[in-house]
């Protein structure tokens, strides 16, 4: 299924940009010989005007003519005008050729005046074509229309420019329609990583979900079935394990709800400014009981002064809970728990650390997943899913905070969230 998005992606990539490169080659052609046209145009204009000052009146004849024997000079004085004109021809005011030099024509004027691209026959060979530009132009004296003076020039040199120029585009635009292909089966492949990952732990996460769910619901089923047929004792025995069950499950949807509605962060409005202090200390005296009954040595340190934050205060409760929990759970009898909060730069940190069985070191980059154990057997007889650090890590995010953890095998755990400061500007 990627594979074929990243190549459609490539494919529409490259349609696109090589219609787009396309379009600019075949524009920029054009340009190119508009511009060259306008150059030819003003030289060929220029040369057009001084022979027209050559138009003379010749009595003998009783008409204009143009005076070809003295053709004025160009520039620097040392080329005649009429040189590299393939022909200058004149016709009078009714269009009648009186006197031509170069290629011969018909008698009458065939061309409206203004500029033309002419093409005629090169050595008299019929497969053969040479190009010309070509001007006609109306020359008048004194107001009245004396004649038209038409020249035309070879496009030779602007031919061997814009054959280069078509070579050029002929190699390059393949050449980067290759190249854009190329670039963009690159591009399509990192952008579908964040996709293809994101689905690979969607995937993971429904069949660990249905996995954890089918479990107990098996369980609910042998329980009902084995009990309809057992004696009163056994049946309320039975019942008891399905209510268990129930209930297992039941505070599983309720993660796995918890996960999918936080994504994200939160936005600052739906956030109260709440003192860590009293908070922390709240949850400590909250697993007094349970650090007495395993038994655990269960301290606090935490700062005499307010220590205020931006938070969803149910929530993050639920998240410094359950690394608590986490702590008193995988720390033996006699261990020691510490929480503590104190203040670093802009950022609170909350740590809670145990010396109790530490985490191997290649288990700690996937601490975070969803339904990750380190020790699966241990973690079922201790009732976890393996959620838990999942939905803390989640709730930290959406605090814009930071859940890490350090950890030594056989030694102990620290986990620390940061959390940035809220500074109340009033005081
Ligand atoms: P669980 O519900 O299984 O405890 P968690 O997501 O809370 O799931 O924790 C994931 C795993 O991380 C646990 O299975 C456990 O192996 C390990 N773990 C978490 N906290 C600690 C800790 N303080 N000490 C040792 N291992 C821990």
């Amino acid at each position: 299924m990627f594979r074929r998005s990243r190549r459609d992606l490539a494919r529409w990539f490259t349609f696109l940009m090589g219609s787009i490169l396309v379009a600019f080659a075949i524009a920029a052609y054009y340009r190119e010989v508009a511009s060259e046209l306008a150059t030819v145009d003003r030289s060929l204009y220029q040369r057009t005007r001084v022979m027209a000052t050559n138009v003379r009146y010749h009595f003998q004849e009783g008409e204009w003519q143009l005076d070809l024997e003295n053709v004025p000079l160009l520039g620097d004085q040392t080329v005649p005008l009429n040189s590299s004109l393939v022909y200058a021809r004149w016709y009078d005011d009714e269009g009648q050729l009186v006197q031509f030099f170069g290629v011969p024509t018909a008698d009458r004027l065939l061309h409206e005046p203004g500029f033309q691209t002419v093409e005629i026959l090169q050595d008299n060979n019929p497969l053969m074509f040479e190009r010309l530009r070509q001007l006609t132009m109306p020359i008048y004296r004194g107001g009245s229309l004396l004649g038209y003076l038409q020249v035309a020039t070879p496009l030779t040199t602007v031919e061997v420019k814009l054959n280069e120029f078509r070579l050029f585009v002929a190699l390059a635009v393949p050449v980067s329609v290759g190249l854009i292909s190329w670039s963009s089966w690159l591009l399509g492949g990192v952008a579908m990583l964040p996709i293809r990952q994101t689905h690979q732990q969607l995937e993971r996460f429904t069949a660990d979900a249905s996995h954890e769910l089918r479990a107990p619901l098996t369980a609910i089923l042998n329980n009902a079935q084995v009990g309809l047929m057992a004696d009163a004792a056994e049946q309320q025995w039975r019942l008891q394990n399905v209510a268990n069950l129930a209930e297992s499950m039941s505070s599983l949807v309720s993660s796995l709800l918890l996960l999918a509605r936080y994504q994200g962060t939160f936005v600052s409005e739906s956030l109260e400014c709440v003192d860590l202090t009293p908070l922390l200390r709240g949850l400590t005296d909250e697993f007094a009981a349970q650090a007495i009954a395993q038994p655990l040595h269960l301290t606090h340190d935490l700062p005499a002064e307010p220590v205020m934050v931006n938070a969803e205060p149910y929530l993050l409760r639920q998240a410094i809970a359950c690394l608590l929990n986490n702590a008193c759970k995988y720390t033996p009898a006699g261990g020691e728990v510490q929480l503590r909060l104190s203040v670093t730069g802009h950022r609170a940190m909350i740590q809670v650390e145990d010396n109790g069985v530490g985490i191997p070191a290649e288990d700690l980059p996937h601490l975070f997943e969803r339904f990750y154990r380190v020790d699966k057997e241990r973690s079922r007889q201790t009732g976890g899913f393996g959620l838990g650090l999942a939905i803390a890590q989640q709730i930290v995010t959406a605090h814009r905070g930071k859940l890490s953890v350090d950890s030594i095998l056989g030694r102990g755990s620290t986990f620390q969230i940061e959390l940035p400061l809220t500074f109340n500007l009033e005081s």
